[in-house]
């Protein structure tokens, strides 16, 4: 069979690199380089060493990166707030990565720690962060998960629906405290990346409409054991730049001055959301220059409505803990897949895939690659990087170019994969979640075991050793 001029099947984003061994400076920890054995090197510890140690697949954190990124957005929005008048306060979103080590790091940098669930609160707690500095949202708190907030003496409970406001004045009542909440409001704007949409409602399930805000407060106010301290909104993830925000802001401040007729509001919380880079084409504003921005457009809003500024906060998940995060997988199997069309593609085949990061199965996600232990000598390929999971969609890196020499052995890198990878882990096919371990100053160290057959096995009622742990 005759073939036609091979067609690509790249996507026009997709750039043909000069070389394909090179670390974009956007997508990688700044630490990452090639050592003099061209394998890449990562807080000071070359990947081969690192799998050497610990195996593969592994989630490598760099503990710098992660502290550099907290205090870039405390640094930052301080600065920013002080510019006019204000103090702001920056929460780290657990959610993206959360285990004892990030708490303990972000906390030593001066931020507070949001958590969404009764685990996310354990794990900090057990880190040592003190109760006050934790925020505890999520659309369905259980009246045991208050009861445990309250009792702990947690900073502020971020409401988001009436019914929770009975359940936290019943456990401020049994615990003889004040506690403090906010409430999350919907300002039917959801951004994400470059753009955004605004509406006058939105059909889901998080945070409350202006209307039931301005009722939700007013009950708050009147409730013994609890004070209204503000309101929250957040619109989404993965945001570049500021309109948004700025949108946003403008419609939530119009909510808070009219709600400022029934007592002072100290405070005005507007989420995470901040954008990284997943591939060499996304453009991240830089964190100084998001935070002045943002923080102007709040103060211009204050001014046209004629009040203060109030004190703020913000709740940064991805962008901290992303960047940071670097997994790397042996290569198993390679497959040059060729169309009738005459396009072809290689698949590289991986020891992990949507057990270990699942967003691009569940999102569609970008994912850029390099080869680890070694450079690649040959000309760059188009490479599928795909899982070991019986699914077609269980894709780790959908478009990239590889060195074609990519081999069975190779180690291969995915940056970009300290936010919202092993959060959203699983055991899919029985496959035991890889350890996470934290590199700083040549050194590696296991901050989260990775989990073993016998862990497996464990949970396993129909096993006889485990009859008596049922
Ligand atoms: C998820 C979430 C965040 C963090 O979002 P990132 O995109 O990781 O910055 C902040 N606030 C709330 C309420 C969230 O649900």
């Amino acid at each position: 069979m005759v073939h036609s001029p091979a067609v690509s099947l790249a996507p026009e984003w997709l750039v043909v690199p000069e070389d394909p061994n090179a670390l974009a400076p956007t997508v990688w920890p700044a630490s990452a380089h090639r050592d003099a054995g061209d394998a890449i090197s990562i807080g000071g510890v070359s990947a081969i060493e690192l799998v050497r140690t610990h195996g593969t697949p592994l989630l490598v954190l760099d503990e710098a990166e992660v502290r550099a990124r907290a205090r870039a957005f405390t640094d930052s929005f301080t600065a920013a707030a002080s510019a006019h008048g204000t103090t702001a306060k920056v929460y780290y979103a657990g959610k993206a990565f959360l285990s004892t080590a990030v708490a303990r790091w972000v906390t030593e940098e001066g931020l507070n720690v949001d958590v969404c669930s009764r685990g996310e609160l354990e794990v900090a707690l057990a880190a040592g962060v003190d109760p006050s500095r934790i925020g505890f949202h999520g659309n369905n708190k259980s009246v045991s998960e208050i009861e445990r907030a309250v009792q702990i003496g947690i900073g502020t409970i971020i409401v988001d629906s009436a019914v929770e406001i009975e359940r936290i004045a019943a456990a401020a009542a049994r615990a003889g405290v004040v506690q403090r909440v906010l409430v999350r409001v919907n300002s039917g704007v959801h951004a994400e990346t470059h753009d955004f949409l605004a509406t006058a409602h939105e059909d889901q399930k998080f945070g409350m409409t202006f209307a039931d805000a301005e009722i939700a407060v007013a009950r708050i106010r009147e409730a013994p054991g609890m004070e209204f301290i503000g309101l929250h909104c957040h619109i989404g993830s993965q945001i570049f730049g500021v309109a948004g925000f700025r949108e946003s802001a403008s419609r939530v401040l119009e909510l808070h001055q009219r709600l400022l007729a029934g007592g002072a509001i100290p405070l005005l919380n507007l989420g995470g959301g901040f954008g990284i880079a997943y591939t060499s084409v996304d453009d991240p504003t830089p964190i100084e220059q998001l935070a002045s921005e943002i923080v102007a457009a709040v103060a211009d809003g204050c001014a046209e409505l004629g009040m203060s500024i109030p004190q703020l906060a913000f709740e940064p998940g991805r962008a901290i803990v992303g960047p940071a995060g670097v997994t790397l997988y042996e290569v198993g199997t390679t497959k040059d897949v060729r169309l009738d069309s005459g396009a072809s593609r290689l698949y590289v085949s991986v020891d992990g895939g949507m057990s270990d990061n699942p967003r691009a199965a569940l999102y569609g996600a970008q994912y850029s690659a390099r080869l680890a232990s070694r450079a690649g000598t040959d000309a760059p390929a188009l490479a599928r990087v795909v899982g070991m999971h019986c699914e077609s969609g269980d894709i780790v890196v959908d478009h990239e170019y590889l060195p074609a020499d990519v081999e069975p052995g190779d180690l291969l890198a995915v940056p970009a994969t300290g936010a919202y990878c092993i959060s959203l882990s699983s055991n899919y096919n029985h496959v035991p979640r890889p350890p996470v371990v934290a590199v700083s100053n040549g050194r590696s160290r296991v901050i989260v075991r990775g989990e073993s057959i016998d862990d497996l096995l464990a949970r396993d009622a129909g096993i006889s050793t485990n009859e008596g742990a049922r």
